[in-house]
């Protein structure tokens, strides 16, 4: 079998960490498995060197930023690679570049547009353990981009599908995908699989476990994924592809978003509008990067769930149980999204998971 697995930055925050996962890596080749493995960069190492860019101007620019933050990666490859090579096992580091995943020209925040992963074949021919380095690529224009944060699981997928590997395990540290971000809904519960729409819904919606563009491409590619545990031995969470009976799956809260006004569509850095109307905008400002002028820091929560904003039964519940705070709020397909005040987001994701997920339908 070929895998593709990924590991988050908690999974390689320090050196005894990172020796783990190549124990971890090294049973599977062991078990005789063709194995790629895509890292992302130590603990919080991409947000230092953002800091750092910031200590040096207020307006850093986008390439620049992204020759910087593509570095991350780089370093725990590599280390990576050292520390299977000390286990005895055959490795070899790649960068995005070197792996083939070529992107748009939108630093910070690019779009994987073609995959041609040679030199991670050639690695794999030769029975070497590949290690790409996540969340970065190039452009056809030759400049290193990265993929927006959150996007090594982008790099895990696109890779999944251009090499038709036979599983793509996104490992964190949590052990699968659960009702709600458990550290924000003690009560939340793991979820033993979900479907491809269910989980975009999700990862659109905010909930961090997985990034949307990595799901939005394993939904085109038609490729299950599994959610799970670098350090643990539970089985995780199954995102199929397929269609689930209409339902109330998770709900899922994002506080990092703004109100804009509608005239910076002519000044935006990148593709980060989330949602545009007579009102204005609203913006993902996790790859802006930049202090725009007039924008008003905005939350939504949403209940996500196959049909949820399609069914009349199901839309009318969700209506219900958020009682007053159903003023501002959108039904898409697969989630019914409230737009709320940053500090009361945290109360109606545990309100809304109480009425909807830990008591039976009335
Ligand atoms: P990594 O660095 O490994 O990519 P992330 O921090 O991006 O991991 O994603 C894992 C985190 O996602 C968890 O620690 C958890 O707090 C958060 N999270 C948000 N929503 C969910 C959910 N529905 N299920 C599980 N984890 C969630
Ligand atoms: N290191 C990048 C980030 O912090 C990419 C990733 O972790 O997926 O966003
Ligand atoms: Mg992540």
């Amino acid at each position: 079998m070929l895998l593709v697995q990924k590991y988050g930055g908690s999974s390689v925050a320090d050196v005894e960490r990172l020796r783990k996962v190549a124990a971890r890596v090294a049973r599977a080749r062991a078990e005789g498995h063709g194995v790629v493995v895509v890292v992302s960069a130590m603990g919080n190492t991409t947000n230092e060197l953002l800091a750092l860019a910031r200590s040096v101007t207020q307006a850093p620019g986008r390439r620049e930023l992204d020759m910087l933050i593509s570095v991350g990666e780089r370093v725990s490859m590599a280390l990576l690679a050292m520390a299977l090579q000390e286990l005895g096992v055959a490795a070899r580091s790649f960068t995005g570049s070197q792996s083939g995943i070529i992107t748009d020209t939108s630093h910070a925040n690019a779009r994987v547009v073609e995959v041609r992963p040679d030199r991670v074949r050639e690695a794999l021919a030769r029975g070497e353990v590949a290690i790409v380095a996540g969340f970065q690529g190039v452009s056809r224009e030759r400049e290193v981009t990265t993929l927006g944060r959150g996007g090594s699981d982008t790099t895990a997928v696109v890779l999944a599908a251009a090499l038709r590997a036979d599983e793509c395990e996104i490992c964190s540290d949590v052990d699968g995908v659960y009702s709600a971000d458990p550290r924000a809904v003690p009560a939340a519960v793991k979820l033993a699989s979900m479907t491809l729409d269910e989980a975009l819904a999700l990862a659109q919606n905010g909930a961090k476990v997985l990034y949307d563009e990595a799901v939005a491409w394993a939904h085109r590619e038609g490729i299950t994924l599994r959610a799970s545990a670098t350090f643990a031995e539970a089985p995780g969470t199954r995102i199929h592809p397929g269609a689930a009976p209409a339902r109330v799956l998770a709900i899922a809260a994002d506080t990092q978003l703004a109100h804009g006004p509608l005239s910076l569509l002519d000044t935006l850095p990148t593709p980060c509008v989330r949602a545009a109307g007579p009102d204005g905008l609203l913006l993902d400002r996790r790859n802006l990067h930049a202090d725009l002028v007039g924008l008003v820091p905005a939350a939504t929560v949403a209940v996500v769930g196959a049909r949820v904003g399609a069914d009349p039964t199901l839309l009318r519940r969700v209506l219900r149980a958020a009682g007053a705070d159903a003023t501002r709020w959108r039904a898409a397909q697969d989630a019914v999204v409230f737009t709320i005040d940053p500090a009361r987001a945290a109360g109606l994701e545990r309100s809304l998971h109480e009425a909807l997920l830990e008591t039976s339908p009335a």
